[in-house]
């Protein structure tokens, strides 16, 4: 009842946690207009092979460009679209951007360009259109369709079994590559790696916490990153660890036999023109300071 709801909320009464319920309220509510103005762009950050510090592939990650609040982070603004299906919308336009740099960057470095991986989520895998968009867009732009991947979190996979398989094997069928985000913060219920199709495990950032200092490598970290490596290798899978920060990390990164790394070491997440200037250098930038808005 009324009554009740109210003497909850008496309980446990927390202006600051008032604040950010309206303002999550607040952005929720402007995501519809925000899409339809093409407030988002998209920021890349590369995917770097470990063996030989060459950039594999970017990681397509997407950025409000708030009319009064300036550039919003994804972690404010995913939640909320995924819970109205706004996300939807808003996927199609982060493939749209991702696709046509891409198509940019294979145009001018050929065979040498990166993949763009793009992040999908679980509403948009159970849209039933959704990889005949993609098909359509890989023809619209030009872009190879093995320069494409999607990273799916463990969530995603596990939801219905019936509508991600589909949409998965679609994809793969037409050569998308497919990659596992945020590895081993999902479920423990690991089935989903012998039903489904995949090519990446990128393994969560939370993993390799215990790999950065110089001195102190945390043994247990080591011992988990070995094993998901095993794991990852065993089903012939491409490892990719999240969130490198320090050269010791991905020093031991690599003993330990991830094949990619991501993280701000090699750089943060950046517009599409710095993406083509680095790679006319050749190198991935270095060491930046934190990325979460890119600069
Ligand atoms: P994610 O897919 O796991 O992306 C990696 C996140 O780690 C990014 O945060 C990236 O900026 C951050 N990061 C990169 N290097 C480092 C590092 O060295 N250390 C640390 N601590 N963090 C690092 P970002 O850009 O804020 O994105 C957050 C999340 O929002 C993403 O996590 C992804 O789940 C979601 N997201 C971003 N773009 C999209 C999108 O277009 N669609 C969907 N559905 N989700 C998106
Ligand atoms: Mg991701
Ligand atoms: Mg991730
Ligand atoms: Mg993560």
């Amino acid at each position: 009842t009324a009554k009740n709801e109210g003497r909850g909320r008496w309980a446990v009464h927390d202006p600051s946690r008032d604040e950010a319920e309206t303002a999550r309220f607040t952005l929720s509510a402007a995501l519809p207009s925000a899409v339809a103005h093409d407030e988002f762009f998209v920021l890349y950050q590369p995917l770097v092979s470990l063996a030989d510090q060459r950039v594999r592939g970017v990681e397509a990650l997407v950025r409000w460009q708030h009319p009064r609040l300036g550039v919003l982070s994804p972690q404010l603004f995913i939640g909320p679209a995924e819970e109205t299906g706004i996300i939807v919308a808003l996927g199609r336009q982060v493939l749209e951007h991702a696709c046509r740099d891409a198509r940019a960057w294979y145009e001018e470095f050929g065979p040498a360009a990166p993949f763009v991986s793009v992040n999908v989520a679980p509403r948009q895998l159970q849209e039933p259109g959704l990889v005949a968009e993609v098909a359509a867009l890989l023809d619209r732009t030009g872009l190879p369709s093995d320069r494409l991947q999607v990273e799916l979190t463990e969530r995603a996979l596990t939801i219905d079994e019936g509508a991600p398989l589909k949409a998965l094997d679609g994809l793969r069928a037409m050569g998308v590559r497919i990659a596992v985000d945020d590895f081993g913060t999902g479920y423990s219920n690991l089935s989903y790696l012998r039903k489904l199709p995949l090519d990446v495990i990128k393994l969560d950032g939370s993993f390799g916490e215990g790999l950065r200092e110089e001195e102190l490598s945390d043994e247990v970290d080591e011992r988990i990153v070995g094993t998901l490596v095993a794991l990852g290798h065993a089903l012939d899978l491409t490892v990719t660890a999240e969130g490198v920060e320090t050269a010791a990390q991905a020093a031991r990164l690599r003993t330990l036999g991830c094949d990619e790394g991501q993280g701000w070491l090699f750089a943060p997440a950046l517009p599409s023109a710095d993406i083509a200037r680095m790679l006319r250098r050749g190198t991935p930038l270095g060491p930046r300071p934190g990325d979460l808005l890119g600069a």
